[in-house]
Formats: structure tokens, C-alpha cells, sequence
């Protein structure tokens, strides 16, 4: 509608959103001359999602005082290969209906607040200034033609588009791999090694990235996807996710 003077595009925009009323994106309800993403319910379940405090390591929900040297009681024990996290929930029904939606179910255009959220994430992280570009997670052929898009990708470029980022596929996974779900969290990580490379031709030597995920469960796939980008030479490696399980019983 680029090419219509303003009064036009705002009459062309009534009709539409009279014909095609835009919809919520948590509950597809439609919102009648609304600017926004989200009716009302639903924008209270997505802010009280996005609100919690959580550790910047391992991105488990926290209470209070419960973080100390940037790691919280429950992973201090624990061995990451990334230099930080942020998130953007917990994932709670809300979030996993939102997220399963967006994989699963066709709702595509949940790339972009789903992306924009991200990119918030990140903006508010104090490494966010040394990020040179974003990396998506890369899934295996099958499961894009599986899915029709390739969705981490997709919220990527969004959460670049906001940043004034690149988004480069650095990483490639020729192996699919076993399915992680249900496996304890040693078997995770032997079952993700080697699924994951470099892409021909990249060079990430010096280079501070931010890899991108949607759903971590353990932190085995992100981990892997570090270690490899460090291997390869890269400064440091952040990592920025849509939600972060607690329990890792959960399917994905
Ligand atoms: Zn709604
Ligand atoms: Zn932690």
C-alpha cells in the first residue's frame, strides 16, 4: 500500500480490518479496531509470562536474591558453553500454546511478536552492544519440510530486523539426530554430538554471536551449538530463547 497517500491507506485498512477483523495472537479472537497484537485476556497471560525474574545462565524462573555471580542455586553446579542468556518466558501453558501454535498449527505470523520479543530480550542484556549477528538454531531438512517453514529461522530474521542485525546461518545440521524427549540429560548431550557443524565456506574466528532457539529443555542442543561456534574460533557465544522448561519431563 506503499504507493497510496495516507488518508487512502487508513480507508483501504478500515475496510479490511472490517472484512477481516485482526486477530489475537494468543487465542485468535478478533480485535476489533485495535492496533494491538493481543485482546485483553490474553495480553494479561503474556505479560505475566514475560515479567519473572530468571537466572542469566541457565534461564530457570528465580525468586529474589536468588542469583549469585550470575548463576542460581540450581545450576551452579552445572557447565555451560555460552557466555549468557536471555529469554523471553517461562513456559508456561500460555507460552507453550503460543509456541506450539507457531511450529505446529500453521500460525506462521507468530514470527513476528514471537521475534520482536526476542529482540527485547536481547536488547536488554548487557552484552547486547558486543553482538556482531544472530544464528538460528539450524534444524535438520526433514524436519523443515515436516513443518513447511524453517521456524527458527523465521523468528530470527525478525529479531534481526529489530536490532539492525544480520541474521547468518553459520551452523548446519545434517544429522537429525534420535528425538531427546524423554532422555535424561547425560544422554542429551551424547545425542546431539555431531548433529550439529559448521556451514561451508562460514568463519567465525574473533566474531561475538547470539544463537537463537525457541524452547530449551536441558540447554544439550543450544550447548552443542555453542561448543561448535567456539571451536570453530568464535570470541563468544550468547544464546536467546522464547521460554526456558523447568522440568525436562516435559515434551516439546
Ligand atoms: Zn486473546
Ligand atoms: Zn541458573
Amino acid at each position: 500500500m506503499a504507493s497510496f497517500p495516507g488518508s487512502v491507506r487508513v480507508l483501504i485498512r478500515g475496510v479490511a480490518d472490517a472484512v477481516f477483523p485482526p486477530a489475537c495472537f494468543g487465542c485468535r479472537a478478533a480485535i476489533l479496531g485495535a492496533a494491538q497484537h493481543w485482546c485483553d485476556a490474553c495480553l494479561q497471560m503474556w505479560l505475566a509470562a514475560t515479567g519473572r525474574a530468571y537466572c542469566p545462565t541457565c534461564g530457570r524462573g528465580v525468586g529474589p536474591y536468588e542469583v549469585i555471580d550470575r548463576r542460581c542455586g540450581r545450576c551452579s553446579g552445572e557447565r555451560f558453553a555460552h557466555d549468557g542468556l536471555v529469554r523471553v518466558a517461562g513456559y508456561e501453558p500460555f507460552v507453550r500454546s503460543l509456541v506450539r501454535q507457531y511450529k505446529f498449527a500453521g500460525q506462521q505470523r507468530l514470527d513476528r511478536p514471537l521475534g520482536e520479543c526476542i529482540a527485547a530480550a536481547i536488547e536488554s542484556a548487557p552484552w547486547r552492544g558486543a553482538i556482531e549477528a544472530l544464528v538460528p538454531v539450524p534444524s535438520h531438512w526433514t524436519v523443515r519440510w515436516q513443518r513447511g517453514f524453517f521456524s527458527t529461522g523465521a523468528l530470527t530474521a525478525q529479531a534481526a530486523r529489530v536490532l539492525g542485525l544480520e541474521s547468518l546461518p553459520l551452523l548446519v545440521r545434517p544429522k537429525r539426530g534420535r528425538s531427546q524427549i524423554g532422555l535424561p540429560q547425560t544422554e542429551r548431550c551424547k545425542n546431539v554430538r555431531g548433529n550439529f557443524h559448521l556451514a561451508r565456506g562460514a568463519n567465525v574466528e574473533g566474531r561475538t554471536l547470539c544463537v537463537i532457539d525457541d524452547v530449551m529443555v536441558t540447554g544439550a542442543t543450544l550447548n552443542e551449538n555453542v561448543r561448535v561456534l567456539k571451536q570453530a574460533g568464535a570470541k563468544a557465544v550468547h544464546v536467546a530463547i522464547i521460554a526456558k522448561v523447568d522440568s525436562t519431563a516435559t515434551d516439546v
